[in-house]
């Protein structure tokens, strides 16, 4: 009764099977070439203070190591260049381990709005070179109380907030935002810095990826900071979201889970 001769049905196994490994093999090779360029963006990000380093203790060697003065100058800029390959390991070792499974997130109850705080007295105690005037909009009467791992989401905000100083100038504007929508709180870092082209919108979270390599280079960010944010968020099933004008700036948003004061009050009970 089949139409299909026993021929054709060979056939058509044969090419499913042949669709099939193709893709496998695609993957593969996607995959290598990911390891590739992502070995070398390492080595080029790690390249960076090591020369620095060098250049510094073997100027001093050469005979710079006797005038004091030069000699304080080159000892805090090795000292800086060091800080920052400390600060690039580590994040690429918090990456890898969000990656690998081998970070736990540890969930508690917890006020975001206290959260925020921190990360702006934080940012008040680093000497920045540039002026920034930060505010913070939030209910005064409600409760921002959420349920995630507290210490990966100062990260986040510590990441969105430090990002929006960093990219902004001089006299310029971060307003950060609380609101709480039905079941979700929602956090809007807004800055009025210089923003993001659309073509480089997509791959800001990508690791390392910077919009304009040498300006940002000054910075000393690590190029993992949003990488490192996504990671975070998408660990609570959440995302972060960005939109931005180039010239006029870019609002950074993420939402969590809003605990409602009921459900904390049983939480207690039960603790
Ligand atoms: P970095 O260590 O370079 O700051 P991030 O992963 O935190 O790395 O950010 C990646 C890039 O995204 C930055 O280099 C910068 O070009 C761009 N970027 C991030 N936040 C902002 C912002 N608020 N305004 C403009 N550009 C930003």
């Amino acid at each position: 009764k089949s139409s299909i001769s026993p021929l054709r049905k060979i056939n058509n196994v044969i090419n499913s099977y042949a669709i099939a490994r193709q893709k496998e093999i695609d993957a593969l090779q996607k995959n290598a070439e990911f390891r590739r360029e992502f070995i070398a963006d390492i080595s080029h990000e790690l390249k960076t203070p090591i020369f620095a380093t060098q250049g510094y203790i073997h100027t001093l060697l050469d005979g710079a190591i006797d005038d004091k003065q030069v000699r304080m100058k080159f000892l805090k800029r090795a000292a800086k260049s060091l800080d920052s390959l400390d600060n690039l390991v580590q994040d690429l070792l918090t990456l890898n381990q969000m990656e690998s499974g081998v970070i736990k997130f540890v969930y508690t109850d917890f006020d975001l709005k206290e959260v925020i705080d921190e990360v702006i007295e934080e940012l008040e105690h680093k000497a920045s070179k540039r002026k920034v005037n930060i505010s913070f909009k939030y209910d005064s009467d409600k409760s921002y109380v959420t349920h995630a791992d507290r210490q990966k989401i100062y990260r986040v905000c510590q990441n969105l907030i430090f990002n929006a100083v960093k990219y902004n100038h001089d006299e310029g504007e971060v307003k950060i935002s609380l609101k709480t929508q039905k079941n979700h709180i929602q956090v809007d870092i807004k800055d009025d810095g210089q923003g993001i082209p659309p073509e480089d919108l997509k791959r800001i979270f990508e690791r390392f990826y910077r919009v304009e390599k040498s300006r940002n280079k000054k910075e000393g960010g690590t190029g993992l900071g949003l990488a490192i944010v996504k990671h975070i968020l998408e660990g609570h099933k959440s995302k972060i979201s960005v939109s931005s004008t180039v010239g006029k700036g870019s609002i950074f948003s993420f939402s969590l889970p809003l605990v409602k004061e009921k459900e904390l009050e049983k939480n207690i009970e039960v603790d």
